[in-house]
């Protein structure tokens, strides 16, 4: 795989400051001193939001992209060795975000702590996670503002929703990573009211790296935010040429009159951080359009075994001549989980 090396010492002012100013570093925000490392997977799911963060032997994927991302979040933990997720964060119950965790519950043999900002949803893909979640003995967890837990020698943080709104992306849970003098702060698609909220508790927003808000949508990120955060890189993930027109225009200016550097999975493919707790060096995958190619199988040419049409509930072989649109599209890795799933078998392709 070609890759692009970028490596830079982001922290060094901080370490300046640090000799020079002690006290204003409190034990409270950093962790202090870390040993061991940080690495955060921004995955590639195109129009949707999936990362995975592996610290000192831990793991945590907060968001799992869409349904048709399942195939890849299945390869993807199979090929760095994950068969058990420590914490799950799905920000919020739309598809592009929650779809694919099935994907990962179908690799995994353990699950601990599931977050998410609602316990119950109408929405079918989450019921899907729930339902599998039984499986491992796990239910949600809808956590509060201010809550937090450790990943390795990391500590995570909610710092959204403030203020439960009638608008499922301004619910998304927000947290922050912290890793030394290193941080990441998630967004889900948490917009402009949402930010306001935040903003409005006077909680300390700056990060490192910061997740934008919502695909790189006009409606999120906003300047009052953005310097809060104060970003040394911004990540969006989005897909080439998608049709909402991510990420805006306006955006990108705000993210380049901040100094931020701006990183896309549409451009970049995977964006793989990694991090000591005082230098932090990304790696991407290098422009490759054609590497984005899901069909039937997946990155890895991992298959899907089942194919289930949301609509008329039947499951379908992969090669049959009938299967539904990409939108009524879900994937099972199991003849059980499809008929677990109130799914029955197609009269055509007789999957068995
Ligand atoms: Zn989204
Ligand atoms: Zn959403």
């Amino acid at each position: 795989m070609n890759k692009r090396i970028l490596s830079i010492l982001v922290t060094l002012l901080c370490l300046f400051s640090l000799c020079a100013c002690d006290e204003l570093f409190g034990a409270e925000s950093q962790s202090g001193t870390v040993s061991g490392r940080l690495e955060v997977h921004f995955l590639d799911v195109g129009q949707a939001d999936s990362a995975l963060l592996l610290c000192d032997g831990e793991s945590l994927l907060i968001d799992g992209g869409n349904s048709e991302d399942s195939s890849l979040l299945y390869s993807y933990l199979r090929n760095h060795g994950v068969k058990r997720l420590d914490c799950i964060i799905a920000t919020h119950p739309h598809e592009d975000h929650v779809g694919g965790i099935i994907g990962a519950l179908s690799y995994v043999n353990e699950v601990g702590t599931v977050y998410s900002p609602v316990a119950e949803d109408g929405n079918y893909f989450f019921n899907r996670m729930a339902s599998k979640l039984k499986d491992f003995g796990v239910s949600v967890t809808v956590p509060s503002v201010g809550d937090r837990f450790r990943l390795g020698e990391a500590e995570v943080v909610f710092l959204g929703p403030v203020e439960l709104k009638d608008d499922v992306n301004q619910n998304s849970l927000v947290c922050k990573v912290n890793y030394g003098e290193v941080s990441f702060l998630f967004t889900g698609d948490a917009e402009r009211p949402a930010e306001k909220k935040m903003l409005e508790t006077g909680e300390d927003l700056s990060a490192t790296v910061l997740k934008v808000g919502h695909h790189g949508s006009a409606s999120s990120t906003c300047y009052e935010f953005l310097r809060a955060v104060n970003p040394s890189y911004a990540v969006i993930s989005c897909e080439r040429n998608n049709s909402y027109g991510h990420p805006d225009d306006g955006l990108l200016s705000r993210l380049k009159d901040e100094g931020a550097e701006i990183l896309r999975t549409d451009r970049s493919g995977h964006i793989v951080f990694t991090t000591d707790g005082a230098v932090l060096s990304v790696e991407t995958e290098k422009e490759a359009s054609s590497a984005v190619s899901a069909d039937e199988t997946g990155e890895d040419g991992e298959p899907y075994m089942y194919v289930g049409n949301i609509s008329s509930k039947k499951y379908h072989r992969p090669d049959c001549s009938g299967l539904p649109s990409e939108k009524n599209t879900v994937y099972f890795y199991s003849l059980e989980e499809a008929i677990g799933a109130g799914f029955t078998p197609c009269g055509l392709c007789k999957p068995e």
